[in-house]
């Protein structure tokens, strides 16, 4: 389904766990994805350079009913929504069964902190292989290098759009495995 010239994955999240995630995962694949709310659709409808960004990404996920009402108004309706909030929290789940490891990149220092607190109350068994804050240079190479070392399996990224997605495809390539996701404000929702 294409809204605005962005293609949406229209599949359920069962197909989206067991179909795509998790095979790449065990198979150490690299994965990119987006989970475009109607912002990130208006944003790159304005911005070219940050639509060619956004198009990258090996999936594009409808994040909010907005995406959802839109595709049925052009008449190419996608299932259902699947919030990019609720990908993450459940892949942090899916990481702590299975051993994998996570790195949590954005927000400030403080939010991450009490981020990271949480996270680890929450899932005392979860592998996190290192987190750093969200403000830098996108082209900071120390941040980039301590992602690549920590050899994290899944790397959430909470630097807002359009920033979040520059970081990745700016670096995407270097990258051997990984899954990578933009993820916006979800660290300070779980901060609270
Ligand atoms: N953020 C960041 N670096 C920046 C700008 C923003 O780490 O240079 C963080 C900010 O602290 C917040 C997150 O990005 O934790 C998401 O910001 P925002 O709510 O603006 O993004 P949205 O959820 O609207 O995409």
């Amino acid at each position: 389904a294409e809204i605005m010239g962005i293609s949406f994955l229209n599949i359920d999240r069962e197909v989206l766990y067991n179909g795509i995630i998790y095979p790449k995962l065990r198979q150490q694949q690299k994965q990119f994805f987006v989970t475009a709310n109607p912002e990130i659709v208006m944003l790159a409808n304005e911005q070219p350079n940050y639509k060619a960004i956004v198009n990258q990404a090996d999936y594009i996920l409808p994040d909010g009913s907005g995406i959802v009402l839109a595709s049925k108004i052009m008449r190419q309706p996608i299932e259902e929504r699947i919030p990019g909030f609720e990908v993450m929290t459940h892949l942090i789940g899916y990481a702590e069964e299975e051993e994998l490891g996570c790195y949590f990149l954005g927000a400030d220092e403080l939010v991450l902190e009490e981020f990271i607190k949480r996270i680890k109350q929450l899932h005392p068994n979860l592998v996190i292989s290192g987190y750093h804050h969200g403000f830098f240079d996108l082209d900071d190479q120390q941040v980039v290098d301590d992602v690549k070392q920590s050899k994290a399996d899944m790397v959430f990224v909470a630097l807002g759009s359009p920033r979040q997605e520059q970081w990745i495809v700016k670096h995407y390539e270097s990258f051997n495995k990984g899954l990578f996701m933009g993820v916006g404000g979800s660290f300070d929702v779980i901060a609270g």
